[in-house]
């Protein structure tokens, strides 16, 4: 079984690119760049040195003493969290302006939800001096003001998007608009491994330091590059993908993505997509999407910003489909009462999204001997709000 993505741009029966003609070439352009800059040495060395020195990689990985007496096994944390802009998404978008930059691309755009993405996007553009736009839904702007104020602050224009639903789906619709009528100055820096190939293997690729920095880090402590598990959040699947990414051809590493079942799978409320979600078109790939029987796709629904997606990533679905890795999902309950548990036993406040995977830990049992790691994907300071709202039992 192959896992990487062919020479069509499938993950087995997902992926592919279904986009509006005229965005063909941009996305020719991409395809046929896209590697031969991303190995050339003086990207990878331009990468690695931001990475370094603007990013704080590497990232420890750190063995979680008292969780992992807790729960009687070896928990060992990827801290994902201690990443400039607080998340994995920078690994991302460092690597996509510096392909723009190479591309000749004079203008940026970008989607974001919470707004997370939009903020590691303008980020690396007031490092590049490179124009920022930023499509965002008009109801997430009143919803995530300090994100909108960090962006504008960062020099970026955010635009808000008022129609439909006026939330993410609407910003991508957006972008995809501006995308459209700007299609030969403008890059799109899409946020996840969504929408048409090459970006799920692009920013697969890119988050992939992540497991690489795992393989190193574990055979210094314990003498093995394979843990026995590798647990990640997913809401498109970049940061399960950055972890998963370099084992992904290892079968005796086993790999669990965690969705977020937000009220319960079966409320309504709900954003676990391989468990509610049926194949389909979303944002340019084939994919696993929810879905009404005629098609329309179901508002999701996560007390997590980053998880409240409708999709996954073509080639997690490919992961679902095949079996290769075990899908889970996580109510807003269990994941914020594990949030408060990794506070409290580690000194650690994660995000939301991150805590889905550590309420993985409550749902199965791990072997005393067993190496878990745990990609703990960002911090929970853009969460605070919520934790201290949030009604505890
Ligand atoms: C955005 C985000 C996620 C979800 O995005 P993926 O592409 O699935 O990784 C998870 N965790 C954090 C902290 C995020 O900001």
């Amino acid at each position: 079984m192959n896992y990487q993505v062919d020479t069509r741009g499938y993950y087995g029966d997902f992926g592919g690119a279904f986009i509006p003609e005229i965005l063909y070439p941009n996305i020719e352009e991409l395809k046929a760049k896209y590697l031969d800059i991303m190995q050339s040495p003086d990207f990878l060395a331009e990468f690695d040195s931001l990475l370094k020195d603007y990013v704080g990689r590497p990232t420890p990985l750190y063995f979680a003493k008292r969780m992992s007496e807790k729960y009687q096994t070896k928990v060992y944390l990827k801290r994902e969290d201690l990443n400039h802009t607080g998340a994995h998404k920078i690994n991302n978008t460092i690597g996509q302006i510096l392909l723009a930059k190479r591309l000749g691309k004079q203008k940026i755009i970008a989607e974001t939800g919470a707004g997370q993405h939009g903020v590691a996007t303008a980020t690396v553009c007031a490092l590049m001096d490179i124009e920022c736009i930023v499509y965002m839904g008009k109801i997430d702007m009143a919803r995530q003001r300090p994100n909108v104020e960090r962006m504008r602050l960062l020099g970026a224009k955010v635009v808000p998007a008022t129609s439909g639903s006026q939330t993410l789906k609407d910003a991508t619709n957006e972008a995809m608009r501006h995308w459209i009528n700007h299609p030969t100055d403008t890059h799109y820096i899409i946020g996840s491994v969504v929408g048409p190939h090459p970006y799920p293997d692009m920013v697969a690729r890119f988050q992939s330091v992540i497991s690489e920095e795992m393989k190193a880090q574990l055979l210094e402590k314990t003498g093995s590059e394979n843990p026995d598990y590798v647990i990640a959040c997913v809401g498109g699947g970049s940061n399960a993908m950055g972890a998963f990414y370099h084992y992904l051809d290892r079968p005796e590493v086993r790999l669990i993505a965690v969705e977020a079942a937000g009220k319960g799978v079966d409320t309504g409320e709900s954003a676990a997509t391989t468990q509610l979600g049926k194949p389909g078109v979303l944002h340019g790939s084939k994919t696993i999407l929810m879905q009404t029987s005629d098609g329309q796709v179901v508002e999701p629904y996560s007390i997590s910003a980053g998880l409240d997606y409708p999709g996954i990533g073509p080639a997690h679905a490919h992961l679902f489909a095949s079996g290769r890795a075990e899908f889970m999902s996580v109510t807003d309950r269990d994941a914020m009462e594990a949030g408060r548990l990794l506070c409290r036993t580690e000194g650690i406040i994660p995000a939301i999204e991150s805590s889905h995977a550590l309420a993985v830990f409550e749902q199965r049992k791990f072997a005393p001997d067993d190496v878990v790691v745990l990609n703990l994907s960002g911090r929970g300071d853009k969460d605070l709000q919520t934790y201290i709202d949030y009604e505890f039992e």
